[in-house]
């Protein structure tokens, strides 16, 4: 198939949770997504996480009803891929012709400006942002921030393409999920039953 329009939603999903399945599934209805590409980041160059395999499989149990959703392979390519532009190329070779779109946070689409490799990679995808609370208690409104990432990389020639997605804000992140587990609290609603057990039975965040 060509031309179809593919969402990518990458994240360290430690673990994958309700939060990362409404903002993949709203950004699907919003844009009309064919398809999307869930990545793992196989190594956070900048936190601790739990082995990619742990992971990788959780992701793959929460999507597992979806056929229109998939889990980029743990191959070679995606195990050594460590930034973003490597990951879209990829996807690129293996996808010819598709059109791009890349499904992020807020907190995240806010450090587009910083990217490696950020002139190639921006203008080939539209961005979808997902609402997110920020920890500044008084930041500017959700459009205003965005418009200013847009902003900043044009003074770098660096023009981008991008929409928010409507979803309303929902307080849920795997950090918390960890420490509710470290705390020995609940976390069934937080994240997909299937996920729940597999870090239950493994003692993940204990
Ligand atoms: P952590 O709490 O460990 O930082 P996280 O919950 O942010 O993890 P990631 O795997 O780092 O999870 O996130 C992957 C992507 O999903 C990022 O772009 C992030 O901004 C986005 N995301 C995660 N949770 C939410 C949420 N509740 N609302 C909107 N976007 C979210």
């Amino acid at each position: 198939m060509t031309n179809d329009k593919i969402g990518i939603f990458g994240g360290t999903f430690d673990p994958v949770h309700w939060g990362h399945l409404l903002v993949a599934e709203s950004a699907c209805s919003q844009v009309g997504l064919e398809q999307v590409i869930w990545v793992v980041n196989s190594r956070p160059h900048y936190k601790q996480s739990t082995p990619f395999q742990h992971r990788w499989e959780m992701v793959r149990q929460a999507i597992a009803d979806r056929r229109d959703w998939e889990i980029a392979p743990p191959s070679d390519t995606f195990m050594k891929t460590t930034y973003a532009s490597q990951t879209l190329q990829a996807l690129q070779a293996n996808y010819p012709d598709s059109r791009w779109h890349w499904i992020l946070g807020l907190d995240t689409f806010l450090t587009l400006p910083r990217w490696y490799h950020r002139q190639e990679i921006a203008p080939a995808c539209e961005w979808l942002v997902a609402p997110r609370p920020l920890y500044e208690s008084e930041s500017p409104p959700i459009q205003v921030l965005c418009d200013r990432v847009a902003q900043q990389l044009a003074t770098e020639s660096t023009y981008i393409r991008w929409q928010i997605i409507d979803l309303p804000l929902v307080g849920i992140s795997a950090s918390l999920v960890r420490q509710y587990c470290r705390d020995r609290r609940s976390i069934r609603y937080f994240v997909p039953e299937a996920v729940r057990i597999y870090i239950g039975d493994r003692q993940l965040y204990t």
